[in-house]
């Protein structure tokens, strides 16, 4: 149950560097976590975005124990084998849909990751879904102006509900595949974690949408 996670009355009373080591060095004690990865499962997406972006910290959020200690090893693993690298990636276990503002500040995340999330299937039990109105202004709020949500699902009735939520919703704005032609992160979205890699073997259909966090027009 809920009562056992532990979380931060404010972002600033986390200790951050017990998850990132380097945060304790004078050249990174500045930075805070930019990608968000909720529900990362078994991590394949930290894993794979890590090299890629060594500047940017990146966090995992999974609520299953076994799966975040599993994804914790792994991290682990990999620090020991690789010197000096995946130090800007980690895994926390939390409810993602409970404790967000807990953690960020407002406008502190460049980009949010729903890879294929929990469908959810029965209408009774749409409130559990990961995308909900009531959620995404959560999202709108730790997310950075011009900051990017990435979704994807192999499950088309979930794809239109969180196309239509985002849509729906006046700080974000769904962007063009013209717009995403150089984004090197969306070829990275099908197959880098377990679930794309399962939904790849089983030869399903895979549905992308990726949104925009726009300014609040009555802010300014
Ligand atoms: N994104 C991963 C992937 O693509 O392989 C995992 C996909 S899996 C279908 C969904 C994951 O979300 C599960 O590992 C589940 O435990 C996690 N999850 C579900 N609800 C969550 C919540 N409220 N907070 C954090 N994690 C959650």
């Amino acid at each position: 149950a809920d009562h056992c996670f532990e979380y931060p009355s404010h972002p600033d009373q986390y200790d951050w560097s017990n998850l990132y080591p380097i945060l304790e060095t004078d050249e990174a004690k500045e930075k805070k976590v930019e990608f968000l990865d909720v529900g990362c499962g078994y991590g394949g997406l930290l894993v794979t975005l890590s090299p890629m972006f060594p500047e940017n910290l990146m966090l995992g959020l999974e609520i299953r124990v076994k799966v975040s200690d599993y994804v914790n090893d792994r991290i682990q693993a990999l620090r020991s084998q690789h010197k000096d690298k995946y130090q800007n990636i980690a895994v926390l276990r939390t409810n993602a849909m409970k404790y967000l503002p807990n953690f960020f500040h407002k406008g502190q995340l460049q980009k949010l990751f729903f890879l294929y999330p929990d469908p959810h299937f029965k209408k009774a039990k749409h409130k559990w879904r990961i995308i909900n109105k009531w959620l995404l202004a959560e999202y709108a709020y730790v997310l950075a102006e011009q900051g990017i949500v990435y979704t994807i699902t192999d499950v088309k009735d979930l794809h239109e509900w969180m196309v239509t939520h985002f849509e729906e919703h006046p700080l974000f704005k769904r962007m063009t595949d013209e717009e995403l032609k150089y984004d090197k992160i969306v070829d990275k979205l099908f197959d880098s974690t377990e679930e794309g890699q399962k939904v790849t073997r089983n030869n399903g259909d895979k549905f992308l949408a990726v949104f925009k966090r726009v300014p609040d027009e009555f802010m300014e």
